[in-house]
């Protein structure tokens, strides 16, 4: 009998009951503006902001819209400008060199490794081509962060993480977001929070910390944030800054602070499933499973593996096989981008050079989600189908 998984690759798990309650104590009082607080209110928004301030161990946080906001803010607050070119992955999603647009500026591709981090050697090579580096810890994978610094302190780069698939993740022992001068993280739904929209931004620059929240709307009642500057730095800033709105609001945030009590909880159960899977794929014929380094913790959330030198073909054959036995394979390496698959190439309002490397690297990538609907027994019947799939396909060629 042939085995068929019959779960749903996008289905999340209910929120905590936890959250359910603090989402209907705001909407019972009304007061879903971060900024309408009763006196002596903290307010949802503002409670969040210390408390992950407090979890990755910044000074600053600053609650936004979306991650993309977050990003486009921090890439603000860090003064990029129209024009100005800015570094970043080659391979990451579709939001980054978005934000990137949408200041005016102009990205620098920097080439992937088959470890799927930023390579080192092309980012030391590219640095003196821009002043600020937006880092993308793309699919949860974090690149040899000790020496990524010394490049970019070397070439007075900026580094801005996008964290948005390292929420909980840390690099030796220090949590993803805290080697640049700014991080931004996503709470939308397919991360590691879901609020269905939502970011976080965190920083120990005061100046960074108070312009983006001048960024991002807060209509000069900057004094009702509690992880945020005094007052003093805000006077540096508060007419310089333009109010781009990108606020989070405090629905967001009271259904948000619940699971981030459970974040530790959850990363252990999706690496239980990450795990799971990557034992049963290790081995198989033609299979290339990505090695975590272990300075690396990282979060489980999604899984890739390459299939090298396959040619597009064999690929499309393993999508379809596995597609059709309940397995949604996702391909970077596609000539249109399907879904959230797009790659630098795709974008091309941003003018890409070919880059060689990556692309040898996205032809052969596949990738999956592992939501934590998933049991356990799941992701070994997922792991068995894919080992035969792709065992048959290579085979056959
Ligand atoms: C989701 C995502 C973002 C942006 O987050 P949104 O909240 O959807 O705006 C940025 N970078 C990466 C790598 C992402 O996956």
């Amino acid at each position: 009998m042939t085995e068929v998984f019959t779960g749903n690759f996008t289905q999340q798990e209910p929120l905590p009951e936890a959250a359910l309650e603090a989402a209907m104590a705001v909407l019972r009082h009304g007061r879903l503006h971060r900024y309408n607080l009763k006196p002596g209110e903290l307010g949802e928004v503002a409670l969040l902001e210390q408390e992950f301030a407090a979890f990755v161990g910044a000074k600053y946080c600053l609650a936004t819209a979306s991650g993309g906001s977050a990003i486009g803010l921090a890439l603000r607050a860090v003064g990029v400008k129209p024009g100005d070119r800015v570094l970043t992955n080659a391979f990451t999603l579709a939001p980054v060199p978005g934000a990137i647009a949408a200041v005016g500026a102009e990205p620098v591709f920097v080439e992937v490794t088959d470890g799927l981090v930023i390579d080192l050697d092309d980012l030391a090579a590219k640095a003196g081509e821009a002043g600020v580096l937006l880092l993308s810890h793309m699919r949860g994978h974090i690149c040899d962060m000790g020496r990524l610094m010394e490049i970019c302190d070397a070439a007075n780069v900026t580094v801005v993480e996008d964290c948005a698939h390292t929420m909980g993740a840390t690099w030796e022992g220090v949590p993803s977001g805290r080697h640049g001068a700014v991080a931004c993280y996503s709470t939308q739904t397919y991360k590691h929070m879901n609020s269905g929209e939502g970011g976080l931004l965190v920083t120990d620059d005061e100046d960074i910390a108070a312009k983006a929240v001048l960024l991002s709307g807060s209509y000069m009642l900057y004094e009702r944030h509690k992880a945020a500057p005094g007052a003093e730095v805000f006077a540096r800033h508060r007419m310089e800054m333009p109010n781009i709105s990108g606020r989070m609001d405090n629905l967001r945030a009271a259904i948000l602070r619940p699971q981030l009590a459970e974040l530790p909880r959850q990363i252990a159960r999706w690496n239980a499933r990450y795990r799971a899977v990557e034992e049963g794929i290790r081995g198989t014929p033609g299979l290339t499973v990505v090695e975590r380094p272990d300075q690396e913790h990282f979060v489980g959330s999604s899984i890739q593996f390459l299939l090298k030198g396959w040619g597009a073909g064999a690929v499309g054959e393993v999508l379809e096989r596995c597609l059709k036995r309940g397995v949604e394979l996702k391909w970077f390496g596609g000539p249109d981008p399907v879904g959230f698959t797009s790659r630098y190439a795709h974008w091309r309002y941003a003018a890409p050079p070919e880059l060689e490397q990556t692309d040898g690297v996205l032809s052969g990538l596949m990738d999956m989600r592992l939501p934590l609907t998933f049991s356990i027994a799941d992701c070994e019947l997922i792991a068995r189908i894919i080992r035969a799939e792709v065992g048959a396909v290579f085979q056959a060629r």
